[in-house]
């Protein structure tokens, strides 16, 4: 390998630092010293991750992030079967640190928490019933039909949590804003997801029908003809064709198309649906007249394909989706794994798998129904007040030098860059946890969030009030300015991070600040060459030709001047060709390399892009702080002494991306997702980065592909 200084340096030898050393040091390839990392770094720093980490027999990859999954789900059983924690002192609102009053309020939200957990444990219960809960939920689904219009079926659909002939919410407005706005969305929440998979009339008619009529028969069980229940099915599965006819393309930004009316208007667009009478139901009272942000084009023909199909379809594709609404919350695997077998297969996922343990369904659940609870009971654990603080740092370092960078890109006009440097000025950041909107260390805060959930030993009644407060909260909005502080949904319990166009933010939940991507101890190398990149690829998403749209407010406005457009689409042409010339492979339990699969660079372009910029930001945020800092050495990692930091930046930077894919997962990956395979993203990435080319000595130290 090239250039690895030999250099005598003081160690951290804290326990997270010799955890994440030992991590990194396993993670080499056997033979890295013969590989050289300007070609192909991510074998290098991931070979041995491959041999040590399998694909477990309930997926069909892992990576490191998967591994934090794994780690968090784990770290949530522990709090739901565990007590209160009543001897933690772990922050300020630990309960050791309340008061009287707040910790008995504390413990009352965690019995909460509890109750919800357990009525979803309780599976003797859930069998018991079968499906009969559902069986009930149609029979008040059909007490809604024969008005009309469709609006109290929609209505009713909506309460649980379903799409049926659109989707009715409430969000940002995207010309003003401040404000609060209806969108009608084209989402029909099809019972095979994709509109694509409704072209294989052979499929349909040969796999789809039968599961259909199967589950159809089961949640009608005083009718027992069979001839009948395949009739509907075959009729359901014609109308949802026509309906998947009318959706526009996976890949279309609908947002751009979508027209503002009055909700009278939208009547006359759509009779059939009633969604004046739907949002006066779901609105709070007071709020005068609505507008409704439509995408008009589906709505139009929606009437045509609704008038076309008789009354009766129309109201099995009611029961239809209200079955797969409610489905997850009753214990049927005979009636409902065909339907989600016959989704994998659609997707190309051939795996066998086991179930999935009840306690991670659990934990999903009280997730949805309780987030905020949880959430507060999550980070007493595993994120201090410090962390917090930590990784605001760097989210802002990485914030100061985008604001470095557009100040000096030569191929920016004056106004542009002043747009740019404002819309990072206007950024929010939502790290960790929130201690406003909502402010999770209050127990006072976290009980009058879930004043109006029910919650019994009842799992599917629990789970029937969870969705409906979530609409009603929804709806709340509506009427109030937009909380830019809020937190929406975004639960600290989260592995993952985001950037959020509608509101210029980046939020990155404590559950992605975990060991490996995120430690308080770590050394600076480690924490930005990680999460640094995670956070300059979030913030540069405000930046590409999607955030181009997108001004500092969250105004649907295209803020790039021509010229700026032109430039950058002439740049996008190098990432195509560079990723469109990249090849991944899939590798078995075994860890052997199995078939090759070059890359789409078009489809990936906008993820490569940020990752490209990501990784700049990274570090030259990690520069300017340690220069804030007076360049102090940094402590070594125990068996890595021979790394410079520069070296340990990409080290942490290569590892967040270790993982491997069954060729199946390979497959849908490529087709499905816009983000290239991990390893993709090392390669090409690293490619992109001079300081990577400069920190291995590599001979060509031009970045192959440059945005900015
Ligand atoms: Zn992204």
């Amino acid at each position: 390998m090239v250039a690895l200084k030999n250099i005598t340096r003081a160690l951290c030898t804290t326990p997270a630092c010799l955890e994440i050393a030992d991590y990194y040091v396993k993670n080499l390839a056997p033979n890295y010293k013969d590989i050289d990392p300007c070609t192909n770094f991510e074998e290098m720093v991931c070979g041995g991750w491959r041999d040590r980490y399998d694909i477990p027999s309930d997926q069909t990859s892992n990576d490191a992030i998967s591994l934090i999954e794994q780690k968090v789900d784990d770290e949530l059983r522990i709090v739901l079967e565990g007590q209160y924690p009543v001897g933690s002192k772990h922050s300020h609102f630990s309960p050791r640190n309340l008061h009287a009053r707040d910790l008995s309020v504390d413990q009352q939200n965690f019995e909460t928490m509890k109750a919800v957990y357990n009525s979803c444990m309780d599976e003797d219960s859930i069998k018991k019933l079968g499906i009969s809960p559902i069986v009930d939920l149609i029979g008040e689904l059909r007490k809604t039909f024969g008005r009309d219009d469709w609006s109290a079926p929609i209505l009713f659909a909506q309460r649980l949590g379903a799409t049926s002939l659109t989707s009715v919410y409430v969000t940002n407005d995207f010309d003003k804003p401040d404000l609060q706005v209806v969108v009608a969305e084209p989402t029909v929440g099809l019972g095979l997801q994709m509109p694509d998979f409704y072209v294989d009339t052979t499929m349909l008619t040969n796999d789809y029908v039968p599961v259909l009529a199967n589950i159809l028969r089961a949640v009608h069980p005083n009718d027992s003809s069979a001839t009948n229940f395949t009739e509907q099915a075959r009729r359901l599965v014609q109308f949802e064709t026509n309906l998947a006819a009318l959706l526009p393309p996976d890949d279309f930004d609908f947002v751009e198309a979508l027209t503002r009316v009055p909700t009278a208007k939208i009547d006359a667009l759509v009779p059939g649906l009633g969604v004046s009478k739907i949002i006066a139901a779901l609105a709070p009272p007071g709020i005068p007249s609505v507008e409704v942000l439509v995408y008009a084009p589906f709505l139009a023909n929606l009437t045509k394909v609704i008038d076309a199909a008789p009354r009766s379809t129309v109201e099995l594709l009611f029961v239809w989706r209200t079955i797969l609404a409610s489905r997850a919350y009753v214990v049927a695997d005979e009636i409902f794994d065909p339907l989600l077998k016959l989704r994998r297969k659609l997707y190309g996922d051939n795996s066998v798998r086991p179930p999935t343990p009840r306690w991670k369904t659990c934990v999903g659940f009280v997730g949805d129904s309780v987030g905020w609870i949880l959430s507060r009971f999550f980070i007493e654990n595993t994120f201090s007040a410090r962390d917090r603080e930590i990784s605001n740092q760097i989210v802002a370092d990485v914030r100061e030098v985008y604001i470095q960078k557009f100040k000096t890109v030569p191929w920016m006009d004056e106004s542009t860059r002043t747009k740019a440097i404002e819309k990072i000025d206007l950024l929010e950041q939502k790290i960790g946890y929130p201690t406003e909107n909502p402010n999770i260390t209050d127990p006072e805060t976290i009980r009058n969030l879930y004043g109006g959930l029910t919650v019994t030993s009842s799992y599917f009644r629990n789970a029937m009030s969870a969705t409906n407060k979530s609409i009603i909260d929804n709806f709340a909005r509506l009427g109030k300015a937009t909380d830019r502080k809020g937190w929406g949904i975004s639960f600290p319990t989260i592995v993952n991070a985001f950037y959020k166009r509608q509101t210029n933010e980046i939020d990155f939940p404590a559950g992605i600040l975990q060991a490996p991507v995120f430690g308080g101890d770590y050394p600076s190398a480690v924490n930005y060459g990680a999460f640094g990149a995670v956070a300059g690829h979030e913030a540069s998403h405000g930046f590409d030709i999607n955030g181009g749209k997108f001004d500092g407010t969250g105004r649907l406005v295209n803020w790039w001047s021509d010229e700026v457009t032109k430039e950058y689409k002439k740049r996008e042409q190098c990432f195509i060709s560079q990723f469109n010339n990249i090849t991944v492979s899939a590798n078995d339990k075994k860890n052997v390399t199995q078939r090759k699969y070059k890359l789409d660079g078009r489809k990936t372009l906008g993820e490569n892009e940020a990752d490209s910029a990501g990784i700049f930001a990274a570090f030259d945020s990690w520069k300017l702080r340690r220069k804030l800092n007076g360049d102090k050495t940094e402590l070594a990692l125990p068996g890595l002494e021979d790394w410079t930091d520069e070296q340990l930046f990409f080290l942490a930077y290569g590892n967040f991306w270790c993982g491997k894919y069954s060729d199946d997962a390979m497959q849908i990956r490529l087709k499905q997702d816009v983000h290239a395979p991990n390893a993709a993203r090392v390669q090409g990435t690293t490619a992109n980065s001079r300081a990577f080319k400069e920190a291995f000595g590599c001979k060509v130290k031009e970045p192959t592909c440059e945005l900015w």
